[in-house]
């Protein structure tokens, strides 16, 4: 594997289960539709920030650090795996949480992912309303190396050339099962944030020739600047893994128009979806992430996107624990 001279801490479960959806596949009438479960890394309920930080923890570890400091929203789902790969490793780890959301639920601030980060040990800091984020991470980093700590500091969403590899071991992953299983994969959806996972997913099927196409899903209703991103990040991630070929920019592909008025604000079609695939499947996706770019697979399925012939495989991400956060939108009008 190419990915493999970079070194790696085992942080989750794998492979990962590789599922076939029946019930969703014969109600929606199209493709085959299978699910990979990297909602089971198993860290701290798991997530797709597990497979990032088996590479940016190695790197962190190698690098002598002794405090891990990272940035994400309230209800972050990658702060909350980090703090969890902090606490696994016995170092203290520093949580810088903006509060990018406009959503007043009662549980926002307090249930879910932050619930959990106080759990597991970490320094919470929110930050004010209004605050540069971007500033305020690097005046804590400073803060931390001034009074003699050693940081390794994360991007959000562990969204580098590093993390990435997480998702070219993915991809290896992932093809190798579809191999094992006689499938063939013609498209890998998810929903796409900060990049890493759709540049690591790009690169990893790029240096394995694969033919499947890899379809993020924007939740951020920014989706050129996550386009350009995910790009950056896949050349990059492409360059260490020194693929033979060069990458091409149409192999990243962002689907835009389900993201709702902004990231993190839920959707009619997220909550239809979310609850259609919970009541076919007995598969719980979140808002904020899974739930939205199941609402576009399900409707570029009924826009005749895909033959009845084809597969496409759903990388379910996690972000369960974000469910509780919105537990009044989905109280609310409990019809289907
Ligand atoms: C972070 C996250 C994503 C998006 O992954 P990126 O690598 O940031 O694009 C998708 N789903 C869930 C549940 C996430 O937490």
């Amino acid at each position: 594997m190419a990915c493999s001279k970079f070194p790696r801490i085992p942080l989750a479960h794998l492979p990962t289960p590789l599922e076939y959806l029946p019930r969703l596949s014969e109600h929606l009438g199209g493709p085959r539709i299978l699910v990979k479960r990297d909602d089971c890394t198993g860290l701290a309920t798991g997530g797709n920030k597990t497979r990032k930080l088996e590479y940016l923890m190695a790197e962190a570890e190698a690098q002598g650090a002794d405090t891990i400091l990272t940035i994400g929203g309230v209800q972050s789902n990658h702060v909350r795996q980090t703090a969890a790969a902090a606490a696994r490793a016995g170092l203290s780890c520093h949580l810088v949480l903006a509060r990018a959301v406009p959503w007043d639920d009662p549980a926002y601030e307090v249930s879910g992912n932050v619930q959990l980060d106080h759990l597991l040990g970490a320094q919470v800091h929110v930050l004010p309303e209004g605050t540069d984020r971007e500033a305020a991470f690097h005046r804590m980093a400073r803060v931390l190396r001034t009074n003699g700590r050693k940081p390794y500091v994360i991007p959000s969403g562990g969204s580098n050339a590093m993390g990435a590899m997480g998702y070219v071991t993915c991809a290896e992953e992932l093809a190798a099962q579809a191999r094992d299983a006689g499938e063939k994969i013609d498209y890998l959806i998810h929903a796409t944030g900060s990049g890493g996972t759709q540049a690591g997913l790009v690169a990893g099927f790029h240096q394995l020739n694969s033919e499947t196409q890899v379809l993020g899903v924007d939740i951020t209703a920014a989706a050129d600047d996550i386009a350009a991103k995910v790009w950056a990040i896949a050349r990059e991630t492409s360059d260490q893994l020194q693929s033979e070929n060069a990458l091409r920019k149409t192999s990243v592909q962002v689907v835009e128009g389900y993201a709702g008025a902004a990231y993190g604000l839920p959707t009619e079609q997220m909550r239809a979806a979310v609850r259609q695939v919970a009541r076919l499947e007995g598969l719980i996706l979140d808002p904020v992430y899974t739930g939205k770019a199941m609402a576009g697979l399900i409707d570029m399925v009924r826009q005749g996107r895909f033959s009845p012939e084809q597969t496409i495989v759903f990388l379910h991400t996690g972000g369960m624990p974000g469910l509780f956060a919105y537990n009044e939108f989905f109280q609310a009008d409990d019809a289907i």
